[in-house]
């Protein structure tokens, strides 16, 4: 019966710096992650993907509100953008169009 002392010892340090940066950074508690992603049925907002690791806390930088957990790609990607809804829209208009132009043209063999 020593490896539980010897697990609890390893893993306590870790959990009190978690606790204390998702505190510092996003002004929750592990408990309210942890809530949250369970909200979110272990999957990222955005994509709705299950990840091998950790989703990140995403937040407004003006305000500091935590709006919800994303996976790495997600995060970065509205990071990309400027988290501006207007620039994604158009970067996703961006896409369709040049998807429907790339089959008009295969269509019309070109
Ligand atoms: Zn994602």
């Amino acid at each position: 019966m020593r490896t539980i002392p010897i697990i609890a010892s390893a893993t306590a340090p870790r959990a009190a710096a978690r606790r204390w940066w998702l505190k510092r950074a996003y002004g929750i508690t592990p408990e309210q992650y942890n809530a949250m992603f369970k909200r979110q049925k272990s999957r990222c907002a955005i994509c709705r993907e299950k990840v091998p690791y950790r989703l990140g806390v995403d937040h407004c930088d003006l305000t500091k509100v935590v709006r919800k957990l994303l996976c790495v790609p997600c995060n970065t990607g509205i990071g990309s953008f400027k988290h501006r809804p207007a620039l994604l829209r158009r970067a996703a208009k961006y896409l369709e169009r040049e998807a429907a132009r790339a089959r008009r043209a295969r269509m019309s063999g070109r």
